[in-house]
């Protein structure tokens, strides 16, 4: 039973402003907000939230919680508890789990998991295949449909442009693309002379591979009139294509580590570590990419929470797997950007809260606001921490971040109007629920 409880004179921050206000959670839902001092209610509890400041619940749009079938890399359980621990509310989990996320059967399995299991709220990406092209078109509650067109963690490739136009063509979802060329991507890894280091990987993963994808799913959206999310931008090249094309059709996702971390410098030490699809690159890569997301040319950021184990990631290139755990430090690398004056509050509560909701029509989620669910996160924008992958949530027990001093930490997470993490601990019990996704595109 959550009761009703009033938070009393946080900082209530929106993309558009921040102010001091109470806030009246009565049960699941945001009941009032207003003036300090001035809402004529009657809470079983109140909370005083002086001097902190508070945002909605983070929706990451693009984590890898590897259950079914991975679950020594991560699970529904551990991977919420990681998001819960970094003020996000919601997730979407992506296909490329074992079984991978096809049928509605896969779908329905993964979401009784969650039921089940998570922390924070939930949905699923189906998994687009050359062979299950009519649940494409089925109706169903799912943030969209994800095509990789290059190869990376699973088996889901989908590398022949018919295909991809099938795609286009049926599906009555938001198409999510990992949009690197597989063709370009194979030819440069035969005709390159490769060392076997991590330098092949940008190498072979080349700014022209991931515009000739990315501009040839764009293409199709627009022919197609179908909504496309074209997740973790990564090079100058595409940014500047995307400013002029400006599309309706079309939205984009940042990563924290494309824009925290560049190469060759910021990974040298990381080596495999700071192995991901698409690979972290130039400085000027990385400048482009800050400069997108303040002008809107790139609408959001999500973690891409891809967690391996310490010792599966040290293995020699090119055998280490990609991807890196992050849902727990995105939203405090990003305050600690917020102190460096480097970007407002308000940003951050844009990029991360309110265009996911947008995008994906999440349903009642990603503002502070009448009738909302109270997904809530308080932030103590003074405590200054180190980060250390041994004290996080999620099992990979490594960050890229390791050692990273960072001041602003989430101190408590409302999840549905419960408390479910409150000063490095989870408290109470796991209370997400299925986010609801707004009618079909
Ligand atoms: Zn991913």
């Amino acid at each position: 039973v959550t009761g009703s409880l009033l938070i009393e004179g946080a900082q209530v921050v929106s993309s558009q402003g921040t102010r001091i206000q109470d806030v009246f959670v009565d049960g699941q839902r945001i009941q009032v907000l207003g003036d300090p001092g001035t809402l004529q209610v009657r809470a079983d509890r109140t909370l005083d939230a002086r001097g902190l400041y508070l945002l909605p619940g983070v929706i990451d749009a693009h984590v890898h919680f590897r259950q079914p079938g991975y679950e020594w890399k991560e699970d529904l359980a551990s991977g919420s508890r990681a998001a819960a621990a970094g003020g996000v509310t919601t997730f979407f989990d992506m296909p490329n789990t074992s079984p991978p996320t096809v049928h509605l059967s896969d779908l329905r399995d993964k979401k009784e998991l969650a039921a089940k299991h998570s922390w924070v709220n939930y949905n699923f990406f189906l998994g687009a295949t050359p062979h299950n092209l009519p649940v494409l078109s089925e109706p169903m509650n799912i943030p969209g449909i994800k095509v990789f067109m290059g190869s990376s963690t699973g088996d889901l490739l989908i590398d022949d442009p018919q295909v991809l136009r099938q795609i286009f063509m049926v599906s009555a979802h938001l198409i999510a693309v990992h949009a690197e060329d597989e063709a370009t991507l194979v030819a440069n890894q035969k005709q390159l002379k490769l060392t076997g280091t991590m330098e092949d990987h940008l190498r072979i993963r080349t700014p022209e591979a991931a515009l000739k994808a990315s501009s040839l799913a764009a293409e199709m959206a627009i022919h197609f009139k179908k909504r496309l999310h074209i997740l973790h931008l990564t090079t100058a090249q595409e940014v500047a294509w995307l400013k002029q094309l400006k599309s309706p059709w079309i939205t984009s996702e940042v990563c924290p580590h494309h824009v925290f971390l560049s190469a060759p410098k910021g990974v040298a030490r990381l080596n495999t570590l700071a192995k991901v699809n698409p690979p972290i690159r130039s400085e000027e890569h990385q400048m482009a990419l800050w400069a997108a997301l303040k002008s809107g040319t790139i609408q959001t950021m999500a973690s891409d929470h891809a967690p391996h184990t310490r010792a599966e990631k040290e293995r020699p290139y090119p055998e280490a797997p990609s991807g890196m755990p992050g849902v727990e430090t995105m939203l405090p690398l990003m305050l600690q950007q917020v102190h460096q004056n480097e970007i407002s509050l308000n940003q951050v509560v844009g990029w991360l809260c309110e265009k996911p909701a947008e995008i994906f029509r999440v349903q009642g989620r990603g503002k502070i606001q009448e009738g909302y669910q109270a997904d809530l996160v308080l932030v103590d924008m003074e405590t200054e921490w180190v980060i250390q992958g041994t004290q996080l949530q999620s099992k990979a027990g490594w960050t890229a971040f390791e050692g990273w001093k960072v001041k602003g930490r989430p101190v408590m997470t409302f999840v549905n109007g419960t408390c479910v993490y409150r000063n490095g601990t989870m408290v109470s019990m796991p209370a997400g629920q299925e986010a609801r996704i707004g009618g079909p595109s």
